[in-house]
């Protein structure tokens, strides 16, 4: 039983290392921008409700976010752990995670801060492919596939997340640093 927190900017690569403590592990990870997403693809009223805020680089509101990763930590699958990636992201979001395990008899174990200059994150999000079935996350120069836009893993398609664009990549930063950063003191 393990729950881990990854904490870190905008393209630090929380995704990356989750994907691989996950396969370590064999414990879920919960990334709520992954969640977002399917949401969005699904046309679900969640969905229309967060494209607003991830289209602006802002967060989602804490009730709406901290309800859906409740649902999800509920699953059987989290039951012995789980990785929680780009969450939480304030500090009101992280008591509402305490409780949410405290009802559960779990807390968080371990937190991985993931130091990032921001001219390095910059260039990791300007250059991030996404695959469009797994969520494996390349990168034109510093890891690209091996056949041009498909998947090394499962063959899926890769895409460029419509909210990389340089206006809200500068505004993600700048959000994690009023909003999130503080989670560093928390923990
Ligand atoms: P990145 O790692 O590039 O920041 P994510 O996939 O983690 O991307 O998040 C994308 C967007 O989804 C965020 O910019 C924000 O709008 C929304 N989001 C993700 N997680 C949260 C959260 N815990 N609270 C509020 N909004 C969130
Ligand atoms: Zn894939």
């Amino acid at each position: 039983m393990v729950d881990i927190v990854l904490l870190g900017p905008p393209g630090a690569g929380k995704g990356t290392q989750a994907k691989l403590l996950q396969e370590w592990l064999g414990i879920p990870q919960i990334s709520t921008g992954d969640l977002f997403r399917a949401h969005i693809s699904q046309g679900t009223e969640l969905g229309r409700l967060a494209k607003e805020y991830i289209d602006r680089g802002d967060l989602v509101p804490d009730e709406v976010t901290v309800r859906m990763v409740e649902e999800r930590i509920s699953q059987p699958d989290c039951a012995r752990g789980a990785i929680f990636d780009g969450f939480p992201r304030t500090v009101a979001q992280a008591e509402a995670l305490d409780t949410l395990l405290a009802k559960r008899k779990r807390r968080i174990d371990i937190v991985l801060y993931i130091q990032v200059s921001e001219e390095e994150l910059l260039r990791r999000l300007e250059g991030r492919w996404i695959c469009s079935q797994c969520g494996a996350v390349y990168h034109r120069v510093y890891h690209p596939e091996k056949v041009p836009g498909i998947c090394d893993r499962c063959g899926g398609k890769l895409y460029q997340r419509e909210d990389d664009t340089p206006e809200t990549q500068k505004r993600r930063i700048q959000v994690y640093e009023e909003q999130t950063a503080p989670l560093i003191a928390y923990y």
